[in-house]
């Protein structure tokens, strides 16, 4: 498995360099349900920005949350800044190599602990994320459906926990998932543990790993308000708690179950409005779908509206990368509706 990893193995940007834990850290937070690709620039980015753990926990807020727009799952950017701080103000900047000292941190689950022990400290730790489970539901042919199975799974790939290069194990055995142990079509002519595959020495790799079939996604409908003014439209600081907590946002309605009606809406700011479309947007407890209003409002009706509403400031729309995903695709129509047309002409 080394010798296949050795020679395999993924060249990957957070793989570059020393094996500093703060570097381990902040890519192990970022995968978190999110692809290497798409992880990769943002990693870089927050390298650059803040090199060490100390430089990101003297950063505002504010600015980690709009550098971490797109990447989802908002929580993880909000026990980023919280740990951080903690390893500075506890830890004098170090973290901690035990998976026991390191749960005790914001953000910190058994997979995170076990990955920063093993990948930047070299000690031996279980380390079963996604990748691992479906590999070792695979070598021992594990039946019981997740996520009841995960507990034989962690049996099984603890099996697998060693001295000898302790960091490299998982890291084998989460790029034999991502290149050859696939979920759909695995390569078990290319693999160095065909052998000994319980589900390949049956055909039934795919098979594995078998999941309990999921509940449909609740649907949830919005309107998102496209307030423009200028070069800008109006962005709010959303509440440190709750979904995309401390994020910035546009204004919008509840999310609720039934479909608004133009009736029961009237937009926050006076004026005329267009409504310029619809879109979809899946969050990981329900899909939404969320209606667009665009309105434009002169620069003399800004000062009353910031006025208004203490949490409202103008964004440019240069810098619109700092508004997570579910609003970034409603400032797509501003381009389609006539009333901004007309009010650039
Ligand atoms: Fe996965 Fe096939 Fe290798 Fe078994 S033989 S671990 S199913 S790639």
């Amino acid at each position: 498995m080394l010798a296949w990893y050795d020679c395999n193995g993924r060249d990957l940007v957070w793989r570059h360099g020393e094996r500093d834990p703060y570097r381990v850290w902040l890519s192990e937070v970022m995968l978190q349900q999110t692809t290497t690709g798409h992880a990769a620039p943002y990693y870089s980015r927050f390298l650059t920005l803040w090199p060490t753990v100390a430089d990101l926990a003297g950063a505002p807020d504010e600015q980690v949350m709009a550098e971490w727009a797109g990447l989802g799952y908002y929580s993880r950017a909000r026990n980023l800044i919280k740990c951080a701080r903690a390893v500075v103000q506890n830890f004098g900047g170090r973290f901690p190599d035990n998976e026991a000292e390191l749960l005790k941190l914001p953000g910190f689950g058994p997979y995170t602990a076990a990955a920063v022990v093993a990948i930047a400290f070299g000690k031996p730790a279980n380390v079963v994320d996604g990748n691992i489970e479906r590999v070792m539901t695979r070598l021992y042919a594990i039946a019981t459906p997740l996520p009841e199975g995960r507990a034989l799974v962690r049996e099984a790939a603890a099996q697998w926990v060693s001295d000898d290069r302790a960091g490299d194990w998982p890291q084998a055995l989460m790029d034999l998932a991502a290149t050859v142990c696939r979920p759909k079509a695995p390569l078990c002519m290319l693999c160095p543990l065909r052998e000994g595959c319980a589900a390949f020495a049956r055909g039934e790799a795919e098979r594995f790993p078998v999941k309990l079939s999921k509940a449909p996604k609740p649907r949830r409908h919005g309107i998102a308000f496209v307030i423009q003014t200028g070069d800008g439209v109006i962005a709010e600081r959303r509440v440190d708690k709750g979904l995309l907590g401390g994020m910035l946002g546009l204004p919008h309605t509840e999310w609720r179950p039934q479909p608004w009606t133009a009736d029961e809406v009237s937009s926050p700011v006076a004026g005329p409005y267009q409504v310029a479309g619809s879109y979809e947007h899946v969050f990981t407890h329900f899909a939404l779908s969320q209606s667009v209003w665009v309105q434009r409002i002169s620069d003399s009706a800004l000062s009353s509206v910031l006025r208004a509403h203490n949490n409202w400031q103008v964004l440019p729309l240069a810098e619109q990368k700092s508004l997570p995903t579910v609003f970034r695709k409603a400032l797509k129509y501003l381009d389609k509706t006539s009333l901004c047309d007309a009010e650039k002409n």
